[in-house]
């Protein structure tokens, strides 16, 4: 049971933004991507999502080639938030629940346990531009998880948030993750790969430069700082 890249390779004209990545993300794990500016992380979790096609290679989730009944269903935090800011927090989540196919029942039952576990409650009424950048972020991610999907793909869930704000997203991360949810996250930090993940795929200029277990790696680089060209 897992989400497998074979020879995934992603060419916008001579530009070759991924580049031959062969990886297994084991169902159940939380598997980081590790790599500095135009690496080649949003493009492979596009390619993933269905919403760019490869110019090679394959995936496939449990065996079978990935299709609009799995990626329909993935958790996504976009790189590039997608919030209305005129709407209320309550309004925009209901929104993009509805559109994950929620009943307005289940989305009653969800929206409150979702905004207190975020520590977000008080924000239901309040429009999202009033709210903080953190607070934002949390917002976006409960709206691509409301639907609590078994496979959850966040780009860059900690980028511009206090360390605070970064701390409540680790924690519900790893919650969603020890509930039974494959997480796939990006990051430029090595920090946040070694808290959260037993395993990662570093990329630069499109090329997987390593991935596997992490232990493993470091010990192989010989050296705890693995420096990411970029960062
Ligand atoms: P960042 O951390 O800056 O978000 P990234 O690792 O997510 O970087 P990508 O956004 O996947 O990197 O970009 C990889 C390469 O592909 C870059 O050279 C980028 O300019 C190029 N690229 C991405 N999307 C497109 C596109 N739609 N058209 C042309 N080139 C693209």
């Amino acid at each position: 049971m897992s989400l497998e890249l074979n020879q995934l390779t992603k060419k916008f004209n001579e530009n070759t933004a991924v580049d031959d990545i062969n990886l297994t993300v084991p169902t159940g794990s939380m598997y980081g991507f590790l790599g500095g500016n135009g690496a080649g992380k949003t493009t492979t979790f596009r390619m993933i999502l269905g919403l760019l096609k490869q110019t090679e290679g394959t995936i496939t989730y449990n065996g079978k080639p990935i299709d609009y009944s799995v990626t329909n269903r993935i958790g996504y935090l976009p790189e590039e938030r997608g919030l209305h800011p005129k709407l209320k927090v309550e309004e925009q989540i209901r929104y993009l629940a509805q559109l994950k196919g929620m009943s307005k029942k289940d989305i009653d039952v969800k929206l409150d346990e979702w905004l207190e576990r975020f520590e977000v409650p008080e924000n239901r009424d309040k429009r999202i531009e009033k709210l903080s950048k953190g607070n934002q972020q949390k917002i976006q991610l409960i709206a691509s998880i409301i639907h609590e999907p078994d496979l959850i793909i966040l780009d860059e869930p900690f980028s511009g948030l206090d360390p605070v704000n970064v701390e409540i997203l680790k924690r519900s991360v790893k919650e969603l993750n020890s509930n039974g949810a494959t997480i796939i996250f990006s990051t430029h930090r090595m920090e946040h790969v070694e808290e959260m993940c037993e395993e990662l795929c570093i990329l630069n200029h499109g090329a997987q430069v390593v991935s596997g277990n992490i232990d493993k790696i470091k010990s192989d680089f010989g050296q705890k700082e693995i420096i990411i060209e970029g960062d």
